[in-house]
């Protein structure tokens, strides 16, 4: 999978790719710039392709590629494709070089192969995105705790309780109250996020979530991803500024059975938070 590329001298790409067995990868594809390359068509951002590499002392060197699957059809519109890059700066951002995880190869094949199948109107690319988000934290060990108090260890009840993104998961109102930093998180919140990392995305595809549920879980997992990060993805701030532009958030559904958002983009994030600059 081609998560990243980036031109060099005249001629040449960088690639940086991701394989099911021997994990991150950064290559050289020489003269893959030029219009009479055969290798230029074949690598294309976030392609699933096969590559034949030659081992060098810097960048190996693709010496022959095949694209297995293009989807072009998420190609075809902006949104489309902020959502493909997203996912591929998650995993390039989450990965170190050599690292093998197929697990997460096949989350992140999986979630192109949905992009890609999904109507470009349909209600669920957004969801899909959360559940990639969450599956790719619990594959990098990164998972925030949403069943057990961080405090008591107490199981969490479906009350208002508290996250903690720093302490990476949810207090109950005993222990919560007493945190700095905490914040309220409702019962319906923490129950989608619970959902989410449970289930399977087959069993998910038929999931309708009201507006403000979708933006306080999409509020949720942004600033927890900025908080293990330390930083923001340029992708991620991108999908944003789109939605913006449209003035729209595909993430709900038309015929959501929960109230609308109160015209908040976003549920109001903690004081401290860098991402409230772009809130
Ligand atoms: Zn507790």
């Amino acid at each position: 999978m081609i998560l990243r590329r980036r031109s060099y001298s005249d001629a040449d790409r960088i690639l940086t790719v991701f394989t099911p067995r021997l994990g991150k990868r950064v290559l050289i594809a020489k003269g893959a710039r030029k219009t009479t390359s055969r290798k230029a068509g074949h690598l294309e951002l976030f392609s699933h392709a096969n590559l034949l590499v030659a081992q060098a002392r810097t960048w190996d060197i693709v010496t022959e590629t095949v694209t297995v699957e293009s989807f072009l059809n998420l190609r075809t519109n902006l949104e489309g494709i902020s959502r493909a890059a997203y996912i591929c700066e998650l995993v390039d951002a989450f990965t170190a070089e050599d690292d093998e995880n197929e697990t997460l190869w096949e989350l992140l094949l999986l979630c192109l192969r949905e992009l890609n199948a999904l109507p470009e109107s349909a209600p669920q690319h957004d969801l899909l995105l959360r559940w990639f988000e969450l599956h790719l934290l619990f594959q990098m060990g990164f998972q925030p705790e949403l069943f057990a108090c961080l405090g008591c260890g107490e199981d969490l009840r479906p009350v208002l309780n508290f996250l903690h993104l720093h302490a990476g998961g949810v207090f109950c109102p005993d222990c919560g109250r007493a945190q700095q930093g905490a914040e309220p998180i409702t019962a319906q919140t923490l129950k989608v996020l619970r959902h989410l990392v449970r289930t399977q995305w087959e069993s998910l595809r038929e999931l309708r979530l009201g507006h403000s549920t979708a933006l306080a879980v999409e509020s949720v997992l942004q600033r927890y991803l900025v908080t293990v990060l330390e930083r923001r993805l340029k992708s991620a701030d991108f999908i944003f500024r789109l939605r913006q532009s449209y003035g729209t958030n595909d993430g709900a559904a038309p015929n959501a059975t929960e109230s609308s958002a109160d015209g908040q983009d976003y549920p109001p994030a903690p004081a401290d938070s860098s991402y409230k600059a772009i809130l």
